[in-house]
């Protein structure tokens, strides 16, 4: 994940690239790239605090969160300002963005601050940790669910997270469902297209979960942007409810 000034032309030069992919092309490349820019900055002002720093890396992230509770507010309003978000109140914001109320002002600003802290954790926790193994669709550094996998040229299947972007490892060699640790080939499986397999949609058929997959490793773009292309793989779900028939999760 890059953090840098220069991540931002990166995500500049991902998002014109594959906008074709990027959920059917709806996406308001503006106002991406200024909620993108105004991220990065924070998390870099993040990074250079050693306080900071050893909080995130000592607590889990919501702990941490509580701890650097004044911080939080008050990035809170610096962001609601520069987004144009009014009548903010922190604290308010905070708890919206927690119960997922996004009618409440400064929710997005919220959702801006929470997730610079986030990324910067799981940069943290990828310098000192790597990427781990973990059979599971849920982030171990920030505990949001995924639904996106991403296969590596060398037949390995990771997890990324649509939140922070830290990315781990499920299975090298061949397919386990993320959920149950299911590895039998023959209950197990990726739906694709014949021509090109640039996206796919597993389903497990022993636990009935469904998740999307980006199949093509030529595809190099910024973590966070990842699950945003994978969705393009919903265009594969008609099939999977042909075979799964009466009874069959859809
Ligand atoms: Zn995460
Ligand atoms: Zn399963």
């Amino acid at each position: 994940m890059s953090t840098g000034p220069e991540g931002i032309e990166e995500f500049k030069a991902a998002i014109h690239r594959y906008k074709h992919l990027l959920r059917g092309g709806e996406i308001d490349y503006d106002a991406a790239v200024r909620v993108e820019s105004i991220e990065l900055e924070i998390i870099e002002r993040l990074r250079s605090e050693e306080s900071i720093v050893r909080v995130l890396e000592a607590e889990p992230l919501e702990r941490a969160l509580a701890r650097l509770r004044d911080r939080v507010e008050r990035l809170i309003l610096e962001v609601a300002e520069r987004m144009g978000e009014e009548s903010v109140e922190p604290a308010r914001a905070l708890e919206a963005f927690y119960t997922g109320d996004t009618s409440v002002p400064g929710f997005s600003s919220a959702l801006v601050v929470v997730q610079a802290f986030a990324r910067l954790k799981a940069k943290l926790y990828e310098d000192s940790n790597g990427i781990i193994k973990h059979v599971s669709p849920v982030c171990p550094v920030c505990g949001a669910l995924s639904k996106t996998m991403q296969v590596g040229g060398d037949e390995k299947y990771y997890m990324i997270c649509p939140f922070c972007g830290y990315k781990w490892l499920v299975s090298e060699g061949r397919l386990v469902c993320p959920y149950c640790g299911n590895s039998d080939a023959l209950s197990v499986g990726i739906f694709s297209g014949k021509k090109t397999k640039r996206l796919g949609l597993a389903w497990c058929q022993k636990c009935g979960s469904t998740w999307r997959v980006v199949l093509d490793t030529s595809i190099r773009v910024p973590r966070l942007l990842l699950p945003l292309i994978a969705h393009g793989a919903e265009i594969y779900r008609p099939f999977i409810r042909d075979s799964a028939g009466r009874g069959g999760e859809s």
